[in-house]
């Protein structure tokens, strides 16, 4: 391959640059996606212009990070980065080079970039590849190979194994041997370590985006990282889950890995709730001898692992929190996971579904349903089959929510008839109890929507009231 397609508007923003004297070329991913027949996420653009020249000749241009030579032009709709040729030297902090040197050759450029597959330019003009360290044959080969020696390039940034594997991920490439080997010295596990955890969460993230994150977890694990930024998870390795009854094919950990990959790829939520739904397992197995089936006088070893639910939520709230997810991330990973073992199994009455409702909250629900699936999926690797008794109760049990919604049932306190105000109108005194009558409202009105009138309501209030002898609720007495 001696060329790529270039798109029509970088065209355009290559004549910019040749009117004023410079030339430009596509890098990176674009050009290595355009190679594999992808669709490019983003451009990123090199050029023998200065940030200031780049500044100068095109309109409207942000200065992003521009002390690395790079800024952002906004042209025809799209935001490209366009960095400056650079050369580095040393890398002492393991991530920033030491000195950045404009006066760069393009081919010093892509000498400082990762991987070969990374290190391959495409002429704005032409589309025609300039690829110094055989990257296009690595790309055909399917192979990830660090420009020059992979422990040095290791050594100058620890995030560079993390991308490795994360590419080996997305592209599912294997990762050249030494280049592998490398990411198991000593030193390079030292620098990987010292890189910042928002650095390690935003690959993370792209790796549970990938159509199989289990690949690169595993490699991972194979070379020490999981260990090392996620141990709940590694600690996972040979906790066995199978008894007589033969629920399970694979220890806890290749059965959390399989259920992220059963997890829907968009859905950030439900991949990390997936990866981490049964951490809690380590510390919950027990096992027991019983007498199974009931009744046949049979007594076999039964391994049970009551509570995981709440250890392993617990569990991925601190891991999320280490990596510096978002509090919304946390809590709804958390509480998902808290509620993955809930098990319908058809007889349910409608109050018992609407207690569900409000305990999951009806905006996690069809993260629930997904969570379902994935852990089913990472049973055995194989989808819930349209018309299996699971797919039949999750059928069942998503008619039974549609309908409740569409009924407009009471679904949280702000639903109620009555509320906090009246109450006190009506001489309940406010404190403690008047929010505990309003949650036994509540209830009532759950068990029996009909029950949702504010008359009936204030009836059942002044009768708690008395019950529980607060003051007089037909007088204005107070505490
Ligand atoms: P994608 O955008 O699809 O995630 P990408 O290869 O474009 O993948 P970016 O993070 O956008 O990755 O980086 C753009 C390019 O910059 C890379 O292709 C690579 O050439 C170079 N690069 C990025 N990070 C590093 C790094 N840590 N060390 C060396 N070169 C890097
Ligand atoms: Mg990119």
């Amino acid at each position: 391959m001696k060329s790529i397609k270039i798109p029509s508007e970088l065209k355009k923003m290559n004549e910019i640059f040749e009117r004023n004297g410079f030339e430009a070329f596509l890098v990176g991913g674009a050009v290595r996606d355009e190679i594999m027949g992808k669709k490019a996420s983003d451009w990123d653009v090199t050029t023998n212009a200065r940030p200031e020249d780049v500044m100068r000749i095109f309109h409207k241009v942000i200065p992003t990070g521009i002390a690395h030579g790079t800024v952002t032009v906004h042209l025809l709709g799209h935001e490209i980065e366009v960095t400056t040729y650079r050369a580095e030297a040393g890398y002492s902090d393991g991530r920033h080079p030491d000195s950045v040197s404009f006066d760069a050759t393009l081919e010093d450029d892509l000498s400082r970039r990762d991987f070969t597959m990374n290190a391959i330019a495409a002429s704005l003009a032409d589309g025609k590849l300039v690829d110094p360290f055989g990257g296009i044959g690595d790309i055909q080969a399917k192979i990830i190979r660090t420009v020059g020696n992979a422990r040095e390039r290791f050594l100058e940034d620890g995030l560079r194994p993390i991308r490795a594997i994360r590419f080996s991920s997305q592209l599912e490439f294997p990762i050249e041997d030494e280049t592998f080997r490398a990411i198991s010295d000593s030193d390079v596990q030292e620098k990987i370590c010292s890189i910042s955890m928002e650095r390690f969460r935003d690959e993370f993230v792209k790796i549970l985006s990938s159509k199989k994150p289990s690949i690169a977890l595993k490699r991972m694990e194979d070379c020490g990282i999981l260990a090392k930024f996620m141990p709940e998870l590694s600690e996972c390795r040979g906790i066995e889950q199978t008894d007589e009854r033969g629920f399970h094919e694979f220890d806890v950990l290749d059965h959390n890995l399989f259920a992220c990959d059963g997890a829907p790829r968009e859905n950030l939520n439900v991949r990390l709730a997936a990866l981490f739904h049964d951490i809690g397992k380590k510390d919950a197995k027990r096992e027991e001898t019983k007498e199974f089936p009931k009744g046949s006088g049979e007594f076999v070893k039964i391994v049970h692992f009551h509570g995981h639910d709440k250890l392993s939520s617990e569990k991925s709230a601190e891991i999320l929190a280490r990596l510096k997810f978002p509090n919304a991330t946390i809590e709804r990973v958390s509480h998902l996971i808290r509620n993955h073992m809930t098990f319908f199994d058809g007889s349910w009455s409608d109050a018992t579904v609407r207690r569900f409702l409000v305990r999951i909250r009806p905006e996690c629900v069809d993260d629930l349903f997904d969570l379902w699936c994935a852990d089913m999926y990472g049973k055995h690797c194989v989808p819930v089959v349209p018309g299996s008794d699971a797919a039949k109760r999750m059928g069942l049990l998503r008619d039974k929510i549609r309908e409740i919604e569409e009924s407009q049932n009471a679904l949280s306190l702000k639903d109620l008839k009555v509320n906090g105000k009246d109450l006190i109108a009506a001489g309940i005194p406010a404190g403690k109890h008047l929010g505990m009558i309003l949650g036994e409202l509540f209830q009532c009105v759950l068990d029996d929507p009909a029950m949702n009138e504010k008359e009936r309501l204030m009836e059942l209030a002044r009768n708690l009231a008395e019950s529980w002898n607060l003051a007089n609720p037909d007088s204005s007495a107070s505490e």
